[in-house]
């Protein structure tokens, strides 16, 4: 079998504004901006895609993302075996950084790998080690007290069991009032988590903690800024609540260094910022040598590139969703579906789905209504 030929297609897919504005950083984001691609071969076997570029989380862009793979990357796959994945991800070992980018590639070369053996690309990895109906941990993002109480209530009541509250960017004074009413607006036995997205200096995650466990929070995400190690592993050391990884581990040497300061108890995983699945493999398996768990993350994918999440959260086992719900929320916020069955069946979860490859059709005509002019 032989790689004919790659198309790329950027999108442009409609944030639903009703579970909560998505923010960054700098702003709101009401539109994903995403590419497809899809790969074909001389076997009329087929394989799709997604890359969910977005600047300030890896510096990639969808139209960037296509440069690279219409001119790159992509002339060196035509003519290869796309079920020889390695290697043909070996192609791209010397393309420096844009991790989304090569996951995109991998994850069509997967789908093919598994169409062409009959297999699902969890089966692949192994099979499911856990339940094929997922829990997922939703979002609230860095808005008022009263919305997030608001939004985290709404969310729960559609059957949500955990709730990440975006902190850090504002003072924690106004953080821990929205984290009261968000507990009061919950009740106490659903699990809330926090992620300050490198927000705090390492002085300031210090001085939270201790006050974020007065609300019963179970973790706290990527506390100080992704580059400083030195510093989560410092702010670990001095606290109580458990620290999760997050931008500070997109390679397996990020992994490996922040196994070696010992600077995380979680490492959040997912093939889009690992460059693939084949590294979020590698990583998980790293870390699990390391007594550290794994958990599901995510940069707001659409459909396929969350089916892709789905297949690594049941397969491998390091990857603790039954302790960390996963973040595969993509399919929540977007009001638009690239595939033909719908990966949530009721709120609060996502069923892997069943089939050879990412076992998913793609509904080419969504796709395109999103298409970018
Ligand atoms: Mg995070």
């Amino acid at each position: 079998m032989k790689i004919t030929s790659i198309e790329t297609l950027p999108v442009e897919v409609p944030v639903d504004r009703r579970v909560g504005q998505v923010a960054n950083a700098k702003g709101f984001r009401f539109r994903s901006h995403l590419l497809m691609v899809f790969v074909r071969t001389d076997a009329d076997i087929d394989g799709v895609g997604e890359i969910t570029a977005s600047p300030d989380w890896s510096g990639e862009t969808s139209l960037g993302a296509k440069a690279l793979i219409d001119r790159h990357l992509a002339p060196r796959l035509i003519g290869e075996d796309p079920r020889r994945v390695r290697y043909c991800m070996g192609h791209f070992s010397r393309t420096f950084a844009n991790p989304f980018a090569k996951a995109g590639l991998e994850m069509a070369l997967f789908d093919i790998l598994g169409k062409s053996s009959g297999a699902s690309v969890s089966q692949i990895l192994g099979g499911a080690v856990r339940d094929e109906q997922l829990p997922l941990r939703f979002p609230v993002m860095p808005v008022g007290p009263q919305e997030s109480a608001d939004a985290a209530r709404k969310m729960v009541q559609e059957g949500f069991g955990t709730i990440k509250l975006k902190v850090g960017h504002d003072p924690l004074e106004f953080d821990l009032e929205r984290l009261r009413l968000v507990r009061d607006a919950v009740g106490p036995n659903v699990r809330i988590t926090v992620d300050a997205n490198g927000g705090w200096s390492v002085n300031e995650a210090i001085c939270a903690a201790p006050r974020l466990e007065e609300y019963g929070v179970v973790f706290v995400e990527q506390p100080v800024d992704r580059l400083d190690l030195e510093g989560l592993a410092y702010v670990r050391s001095r606290i109580r609540l458990p620290v999760m990884a997050d931008e500070s581990v997109f390679t397996v040497q990020d992994a490996l260094r922040c196994l070696e300061l010992r600077a995380a108890d979680i490492i959040s995983v997912y093939p889009g910022k690992n460059g693939g699945l084949l590294n979020c493999v590698t990583i998980a398996s790293m870390a699990e040598a390391a007594g550290v768990h794994c958990a599901i993350g995510s940069n707001l994918e659409w459909d396929v590139g969350s089916a892709m999440m789905a297949h690594v959260s049941v397969a491998l086992p390091n990857i603790c969703v039954e302790r960390y719900a996963a973040d595969i929320i993509g399919p929540v916020f977007h009001t638009e579906r690239s595939i033909l069955s719908p990966l949530m069946e009721r709120g609060g979860y996502v069923r892997v789905p069943q089939g050879p490859g990412l076992g998913v059709e793609v509904d080419r005509e969504s796709v395109e209504r999103c298409g970018e002019a």
